[in-house]
């Protein structure tokens, strides 16, 4: 087992290492910009782990992933197809040579999407591709009938609410960004049921794309009428809306078959290399195992998953033990309950201020950027100054804030500093929650080198002197 000997023999490596770091011209001359010098050991680390995306192994991770997604296809909280990508992640980690590898029961939600079409009747009878909205209830079997009534926010909802009555309203809410236009898919259905609307349509939060909607989670708010609710894409809703302003009436038909099961069991999925000094003291990675039904969840969360894990793995390969844990999870139930992440909490209840640092990859896999980090200035300080080696893959940036979903839970009970994964975004919004989130849109050069960084920056903060300064 190769293992980062005296600082003194790795420092007298680091000399004569490649001069990629930090190349920075001053005039007509190329200098290197000078590392503080507590890192000046870990510039071999960083040369050693990087070496894995140039070579045959820099595949493993989008390999990995296209198996699983291909294998298994989607994994909504409670499927049996959830549950064997658990089963099949525990014995991988096992033969990675993981430490510790297990699953930790968590119970979860169980939203099942049945059968669902919108029939447009009149004027002429067609149909429309929908989503219907995660965690909605179903229609009479006979489906809804309304006319439709557009419109473009809540406060125009509530301006026109004597004309909601009996309709099927659609919000047709252009694609922003996620934090303003999600606000409709999450309460649009309470919002039309409050002014007596049948049903609720919302336009699919994301970019035009190819005529998919987006599925993603609602919630109903108590002591108001729960009424289905579905996305339809944006080609769709600008159509209607066209029909609308030439005086057209648009009558529709939803019918949905959603409903709840009993909650189920599930798990995360946990492995660790353990710290040889302080192993004790944790630094968490991990990503959402769970996703939606429609695509494969190969961007949304099966990619997060799968670089962090490999984050372990090339460690693990390369010989490279810090002094504390680095311990891998992935969460179940990320998307229609947040199951994992407050069953993580719970569990870990008494180890939460031993958490160094928490980590979570939920933004897609695509070209690493580096990292958003929410904690102390002085830990910011530490991850500019990590992170600065990553120049080469391009993750060298710190955003202003960081965290997860799943990480979110512990972090907050814990006080515990937090990080993402921050990648290039373009496509991300197109994709999510889709029929399209396949692995094909993932580039193997970006999983290795998501991970890479990963793994570097898990790797210094596990090792570090003392552990990264709270705030
Ligand atoms: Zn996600």
């Amino acid at each position: 087992m190769r293992r980062v000997a005296s600082s003194f023999l790795v420092a007298a490596l680091a000399l004569t290492g490649p001069a990629w770091a930090q190349a920075k011209k001053t005039g007509s001359k190329t200098v290197e910009a000078p590392i503080p010098a507590w890192l000046v050991p870990y510039r071999p680390v960083a040369e050693r782990i990087l070496a894995t995306t140039r070579d045959a192994g820099g595949n493993f991770a989008w390999d990995r992933l296209a198996f699983m997604t291909d294998t298994f296809g989607p994994r909504l909280s409670g499927s049996a197809n959830l549950d064997a990508t658990l089963r099949w992640a525990e014995a991988e980690m096992k033969k990675d040579g993981l430490e510790n590898v297990r699953l930790e029961p968590v119970m979860v939600p169980q939203w099942i999407r049945g059968d669902e079409s919108l029939e447009i009747l009149e004027p002429f009878p067609n149909k429309v591709p929908i989503l219907g909205l995660g965690g909605s209830v179903s229609t009479r079997a006979e489906g809804v009938v309304g006319e439709l009534m557009i419109v473009k926010s809540f406060d125009e909802l509530t301006a026109r609410k004597d004309e909601a009555r009996g309709r099927i309203v659609l919000f047709n809410v252009v694609y922003t960004n996620y934090g303003e236009t999600v606000r409709y898919r999450g309460g649009g259905a309470s919002a039309a049921a409050r002014v007596g609307a049948l049903a609720a349509l919302v336009r699919a939060v994301g970019p035009p794309g190819m005529r998919t909607p987006h599925t993603g989670g609602m919630r109903y708010e108590e002591g108001i009428p729960k009424i289905p609710t579905a996305a339809i894409p944006t080609e769709d809703a600008d159509r209607f809306e066209r029909m609308a302003k030439r005086g057209q009436k648009i009558t529709l038909r939803l019918r949905m078959d959603a409903h709840f099961l009993d909650d189920a069991p599930s798990a995360n999925v946990v492995g660790e290399i353990r710290g040889t000094e302080k192993p004790d003291e944790i630094v968490l990675v991990g990503g959402h195992i769970d996703s939606w039904d429609p695509g494969t969840g190969a961007m949304d969360d099966g990619g997060g998953c799968v670089v962090t894990w490999e984050a372990l793995r090339l460690l693990k390969t390369l010989g490279l033990k810090p002094k504390r844990t680095i311990r891998v999870v992935l969460f179940t139930n990320e998307e229609n309950g947040g199951a994992g992440g407050n069953g993580y909490r719970d569990a870990h209840k008494a180890e939460l201020e031993k958490h160094v640092l928490a980590l979570e990859s939920d933004s897609g896999v695509f070209r690493p950027r580096g990292f958003g980090f929410t904690g102390s200035d002085a830990a910011r300080k530490t991850l500019t100054e990590i992170a600065s080696l990553l120049k080469p893959l391009g993750a060298d940036a710190i955003a202003a804030q960081g965290g997860g979903a799943d990480i979110g839970p512990a972090v907050a009970a814990g006080k515990i500093p937090s990080a993402s994964l921050e990648v290039e975004g373009s496509k991300y919004f197109l994709l999510h929650h889709t029929p399209a989130d396949t692995v094909d849109k993932l580039d193997p050069k970006d999983l290795a080198d998501n991970a890479a960084a990963i793994a570097f920056l898990a790797y210094v903060v596990a090792d570090l002197p003392a552990p990264l300064p709270r705030p």
